[in-house]
């Protein structure tokens, strides 16, 4: 199956979306960010397309130098453009983009997979039209999500179909 990697910030709800995304509680959440997890992999079904997601969260801890998150993040962001053949980026919706956001950008636009930004905890109705304009910046499509409550999940699905497998030639 083509594998779709989650990538983002510590605590922007990474291992949430991926338990929505599936369905079951296949990943640990933690409430403190930087603890340390293995990554874990699950197979699910996008518009009738069978593929593995990775929530790549944990490596922050493993490649721990000067600055052990954001090296540690931006190793993550390396390794899902390595092994994944598409990227699901996850952002704060509440947070607004911040520096290491930028950075992880970069690196996917500079790879040139097909990428999708997940601007999650928008609990309610809509997001904030400032932070939308920051979040467009980043040069990719928003899917606006909650992954606690689960508003905008059944659209996010559709849309991994749509605009990120799209682009996916399958792999025998
Ligand atoms: P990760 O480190 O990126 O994998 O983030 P987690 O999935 O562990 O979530 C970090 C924290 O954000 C947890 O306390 C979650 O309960 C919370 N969280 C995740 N998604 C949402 C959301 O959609 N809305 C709100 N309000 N909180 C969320």
């Amino acid at each position: 199956y083509p594998v779709i990697a989650i990538v983002g910030r510590p605590n922007v709800g990474k291992s949430t979306l991926f338990n929505r995304l599936l369905g079951k509680n296949v990943a640990i959440t933690h409430d403190r960010s930087g603890v340390t997890r293995d990554r874990i992999y699950g197979e699910g079904t996008f518009g009738g397309r069978r593929v593995a997601l990775v929530d790549t969260g944990g490596l922050e801890m493993e490649f721990a130098g000067d600055d052990p998150i954001s090296d540690g993040i931006m190793a993550q962001a390396r390794e899902a453009v390595w092994e994944a053949a598409a990227i699901l980026m996850v952002v704060d919706g509440r947070e607004g983009v911040m520096p290491l956001d930028e950075r992880v950008a970069a690196t996917l636009r500079k790879s040139g997979k097909p990428v999708l930004v997940a601007v999650n905890k928008v609990d309610g109705p809509e997001l904030d039209q400032h932070l939308t304009a920051e979040f467009h910046a980043l040069g990719f499509p928003l899917a606006p999500v909650s992954a606690a409550h689960g508003h905008g999940v059944a659209d996010l699905k559709e849309r991994l179909e749509s605009e990120l497998l799209a682009h996916v030639v399958e792999e025998d």
